[in-house]
């Protein structure tokens, strides 16, 4: 899709930019990843299944996900105050919302599956980011899922939409402004999770999902690709 919408780093408007992911970066993790989006740096540690404690929180039907997102202080040029706060506690919470629905907890009746995010690097992007880590993250721990999810931002700035917002996009000034839509996938693309900062028609709402579904797929090749050299590499006797 070429228009002649100027970004600022010169991406065409449906384009992401450059992705890396790999698996089995906390060794002393049950399962863990970092997924990197340009300058957005996300790692994602998972401890669990294990038993649930303090034991009242215990669900016989079925094992519960807890997850916890947060901005490493020199994730950003200015420093973030250490410490849990209003967003971290919501991204954590649409996080959770946004990769319950593929895990298959009820085979963990009483346990907790427990999923650390960490941003070491920020330049907006970091919940899909944090998604992206999360998802290989689980699948490398071992827990039964029956998709992965992939997930990306889509911003209107102004009236033209684009994929995946860098902070300065986020910042855009000019006519309508921006506006933020991160949207999360599964494969078969379903939606787990979608948030809405800004304003947005419903026809052009429908275009941002498509455009979503496409980079979705991008981003689901590279989780892909790291969690078979993971797999790969272990199979040659490799860590
Ligand atoms: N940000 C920041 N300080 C903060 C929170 C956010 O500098 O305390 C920046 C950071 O680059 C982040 C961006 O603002 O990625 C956009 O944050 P938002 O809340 O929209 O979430 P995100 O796009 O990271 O999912």
């Amino acid at each position: 899709m070429v228009t002649k919408f100027k970004r600022a780093d010169g991406r065409e408007v449906d384009e992401i930019r450059p992705i890396e992911a790999k698996v089995g970066v906390v060794p002393s993790a049950d399962g863990s990843a970092m997924f990197k989006s340009g300058n957005t740096i996300a790692i994602a540690a998972v401890y669990g299944p294990k038993k649930m404690h303090p034991q009242h929180q215990q669900n016989p039907a079925k094992g519960q996900l807890r997850c916890e997102y947060s901005m490493l202080s020199f994730s950003v040029s200015d420093r973030i105050k250490p410490g849990r706060n209003r967003r971290a506690m919501e991204i954590s919470e649409i996080t959770k919302w946004a990769l319950e629905p593929v895990l298959m907890l009820d085979k963990y009746p009483n346990q907790v599956v427990d999923v650390f995010i960490n941003i070491i690097q920020a330049d907006a992007g970091t919940r899909c980011a944090g998604i992206n880590a999360a998802a290989m993250a689980l699948a490398h721990a071992g827990i039964p899922m029956t998709d992965i999810v992939s997930s990306v931002a889509i911003g209107k700035l102004d009236k033209t939409l684009v994929a995946d917002l860098t902070k300065e996009e986020e910042d855009f000034e000019e006519g309508e402004g921006p506006t933020d839509i991160p949207i999360t996938l599964t494969h078969e693309g379903k939606v787990t999770h979608m948030q809405l900062d800004g304003k947005i028609g419903v026809k052009q709402l429908g275009e941002a999902l498509d455009l979503a579904k496409v980079a979705c797929e991008k981003v689901y090749e590279v989780q892909k690709k790291a969690l078979k050299d993971a797999i790969d590499m272990k199979n040659g006797g490799e860590k």
